[in-house]
């Protein structure tokens, strides 16, 4: 493809993409742009597939679901020019530590240089003016190497003081690309870490862990009554229900719209019931008031699927197992918890490959003999 040819295509997809914003009813913000750009560029299959899957369910996009896809598929892109712009603020201030120890080492060596002269002119049994003259040589020069050893040090302080700042702005950036902003606890960057993590702590100390998958009860209607203001606020509410009823190594994250997930480590599925029954009856125990006029709104609900992870699964079995679980809560009538373990078919091939009996019986005739 030539130069032309390209500035050609990508002046389609900016088009495109401006177009279909417009339609969507969307702001042509720089945010929304590159969303809608890169749907159009084909770049990012993921980005084009959760598009489409969009397009097909609600006809467009809302602001909220574009922000979402923003912050997952073009965030990290954000976080990578951050960590650059970073690495460069730290070379920098490098760079001038090292300029002020090079000027600072020159100095000291033309300061011995004086000390030795000073110690030779003294051994020549030298005149009292030779040795005045070679005194106050001596004090120049160590005022000198006294100034530069204070920029020296003005230099590093300075330097170190920067490097705080910039090791500040880097964790507020790592902290921030996990948390959600809405409801303030993880985001699936962080559960999908926090997965990994306690996924092999499992297989390793073969432990249990429980995983729940929630999805709030027709959500749209409620978005649809009161509006998307009071839902974001119903978010906030349930993600802080949900925080308050957990334990401390218990692990939460907003998984996507108006989804949740938690996972329990060292706890087995029977007791994950009990914890995702109690969660969905304080919720559902709960009247939602409007705060300025006191109106009632009514209560939300919860359905939950719960599963128990096999040592050595694959993480993503676990989460589809619970996914199913969750789907059977909404089928057979939301507001209920539904838990699902894997049949002995998928036991069996989850089971890590076992040593054969009788190979073990000939080791250890092996080991007597
Ligand atoms: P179901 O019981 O089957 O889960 O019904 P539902 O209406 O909750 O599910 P559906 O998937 O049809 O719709 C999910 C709704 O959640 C759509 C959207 O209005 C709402 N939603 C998703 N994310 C947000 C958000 O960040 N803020 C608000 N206010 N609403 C959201
Ligand atoms: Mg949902
Ligand atoms: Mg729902």
């Amino acid at each position: 493809m030539t130069r032309d040819e390209q500035d050609h295509t990508a002046d389609d997809w900016a088009q495109q993409a401006l177009e279909r914003l417009r339609q969507d009813g969307l702001e042509p913000m720089p945010e929304n742009f590159a969303v809608y750009y890169k749907y159009f560029s084909g770049a990012d299959p993921n980005l084009k597939m959760a598009m489409d899957l969009l397009f097909d369910k609600f006809g467009s996009l809302s602001q909220q679901q574009c922000t979402e896809l923003f912050q997952i598929h073009l965030g990290l892109e954000a976080e990578h020019r951050v960590l650059q712009q970073t690495n460069t603020a730290i070379e920098s201030e490098l760079s001038k530590v090292m300029g002020v120890i090079d000027q600072s080492l020159t100095g000291a060596t033309e300061y011995n240089q004086t000390l030795n002269s000073f110690s030779g002119t003294i051994q020549a049994a030298p005149t009292m003016d030779e040795i005045r003259g070679a005194l106050t040589k001596v004090a120049q020069e160590t005022r000198v190497m006294v100034d530069q050893n204070k920029r020296l040090q003005n230099q590093l302080a300075k330097s170190t003081e920067q490097l705080t700042e910039v090791r500040y702005s880097l964790d507020q950036v790592r902290k921030d690309s996990l948390v959600d902003p809405l409801t303030e606890i993880g985001n699936r960057k962080y559960f999908n870490n926090e997965l990994a993590r306690a996924t092999l702590e499992a297989s390793e100390n073969k432990t249990d862990l429980a995983l729940l998958m929630i999805d709030i009860d027709h959500f749209k209607k409620f978005n649809d009554n009161y509006g998307h203001l009071i839902g974001d606020q119903v978010l906030r509410l349930v993600a802080h229900t949900l925080v308050e009823n957990l334990k401390g190594r218990d692990i939460i994250a907003r998984y996507g719209g108006e989804e949740f997930v938690i996972m329990l480590p060292q706890t087995r599925v029977g007791d994950a019931e009990k914890v995702a029954n109690q969660l969905r009856n304080v919720l559902a125990t709960k009247q939602i008031q409007r705060k300025r006029t006191g109106e009632t709104l009514g209560i939300v609900t919860i359905s939950i699927g719960v599963t128990g992870y096999y040592p050595h699964e694959d993480p993503e079995g676990f989460i589809a197992r619970a996914d199913t679980a969750l789907y059977e809560a909404k089928e057979t009538g939301r507001n209920k918890v539904v838990v699902r373990i894997p049949s002995a078919e998928e036991v069996l091939s989850l089971q890590p490959v076992l040593p054969d009996e009788d190979k073990v019986k000939d080791a250890d005739v092996a080991q007597v003999w």
